[in-house]
């Protein structure tokens, strides 16, 4: 029997195992997944947020690390247009964040894990079915494999069986499609992103450690999608040009439908879901992981409470409370992103100008930007 098992060795599983190992060595856990980790490859990047930075430190795994492989965003450059930009965010002396390949960050949490002790592996099988009982849960896998529990973890992604098979999914699909890849610029980024909300849909370029080359985001209407034959490095560099000149693909294009799952239950007796297992949101803002840092941060608050005082790590009521604290964030996040992901970017004239007004409004009155910083660093706390 272990303390705890966790489905799904991602990102978000690996940063919780590691966080649990951190705060209870003597605790047995078992990760399982269905593919074999260090398998996977992903061309895309996360800007980290200051709350994600904190948690990573906290486990050694910033300073001499992921810093290292990071570029700092010292300025954010918003516009309806890409002809300007008229909101700048910025603060002194702090970065608004950090950006780091997934190819750098993954292989960095795979090592710490490997490090922590008291931990068993279970790669290759999907999971089947869970039942819970009063005093754990079984894990049965596709080979017939069972696995029990104290407290199951769900960090298995949009897609979640965990979810799939404890919870029920609320899915807001945005007929968008979110083209990403790694690209070399003529001009320096000096440490700037852009976000642009043009009519065919978002288009974001996040400076990574060489200033020569970012990565782009870009949500695109389903509808808008260029054909295969079209070159989108020569659309990204007409749309680009006047900040950072001629582009030239480093990594292949990657596409992600774009699709919100909301998990209407987040947490029951033995059993949390985290990561996209609990919420998948739109990448319009760069959230998604950050908003599932601060779940670790604070399931694992709540954990050591309840460890404190001798209690089950997997009762119900203390996990409904962790899941009540986090809905303010949760909301908020995913308020913010789908507005972005619609209102901003509709073709309707009047609305752009009002928008386009706004963001100069945004722009010259400091309370509104220390404002959205802030939130975006740190997450709303409930
Ligand atoms: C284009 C794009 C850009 C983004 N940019 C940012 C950003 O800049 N900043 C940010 O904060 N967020 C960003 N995000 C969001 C972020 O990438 C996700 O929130 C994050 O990858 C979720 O990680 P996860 O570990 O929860 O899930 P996943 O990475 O999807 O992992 C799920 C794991 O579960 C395993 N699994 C699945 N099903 C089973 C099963 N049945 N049995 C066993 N194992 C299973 C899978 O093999 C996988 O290893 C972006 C997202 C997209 C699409």
């Amino acid at each position: 029997m272990y303390d705890c098992v966790i489905i799904g060795q991602s990102y978000i599983g690996t940063l919780t195992a590691i966080s649990l190992h951190k705060a209870f060595p003597h605790l047995k856990l078992c990760i399982i997944d269905k593919h074999i980790p260090n398998t996977i490859q992903d061309h895309r990047a996360t800007a980290l947020s200051q709350s994600s930075i904190d948690l990573m430190d906290s486990l050694s795994l910033w300073e001499n690390d992921l810093k290292n492989a990071a570029s700092p965003i010292q300025e954010i450059h918003i516009g309806m247009n890409t002809d300007k930009a008229p909101l700048m965010l910025k603060q002194p002396n702090t970065p608004l964040g950090y950006n780091i390949a997934n190819s750098a960050l993954r292989p960095t949490l795979e090592k710490k894990l490997s490090e922590s002790t008291n931990v068993d592996y279970c790669h290759g099988h999907a999971i089947n079915t869970i039942t819970i009982a009063t005093t754990h849960a079984t894990v049965t896998l596709d080979n017939g494999t069972q696995i029990q529990g104290r407290l199951i973890i769900g960090a298995d992604g949009r897609h979640s069986k965990v979810r799939e098979i404890l919870s029920s999914t609320r899915v807001i699909d945005y007929h968008q499609t979110a083209l990403t890849g790694t690209l070399h610029h003529e001009i320096s980024h000096h440490h700037r992103a852009f976000e642009f909300f043009i009519p065919q849909g978002a288009l974001a370029f996040i400076p990574l450690k060489d200033p020569h080359t970012s990565t782009f985001v870009w949500s695109l209407k389903n509808t808008l999608l260029p054909s295969q034959e079209t070159s989108i490095e020569r659309l990204l560099s007409a749309l680009a040009h006047d900040y950072l000149g001629t582009l030239r693909h480093i990594t292949p294009v990657g596409q992600y439908p774009l699709k919100a799952f909301m998990a209407n239950q987040r947490a029951g007796h033995r059993w949390v879901l985290l990561g996209d297992a609990a919420n998948a949101i739109h990448p319009v803002a760069g959230q998604g992981m950050n908003l599932a840092i601060r779940d670790i941060t604070t399931l694992i608050r709540h954990l050591s409470t309840q460890f404190n005082i001798g209690l089950d790590l997997g009762s119900h009521t203390h996990l409904a409370r962790y899941a009540q604290s986090r809905q303010a964030d949760r909301y908020s996040l995913l308020g913010v992103t789908h507005a972005a992901a619609g209102w901003f970017t509709t073709p309707h004239r009047p609305t752009r100008s009002i928008l386009n007004k706004g963001m100069h409004l945004f722009h010259t009155h400091s309370f509104f930007s220390h404002l959205a910083i802030n939130s975006a660093s740190f997450g709303i706390q409930g």
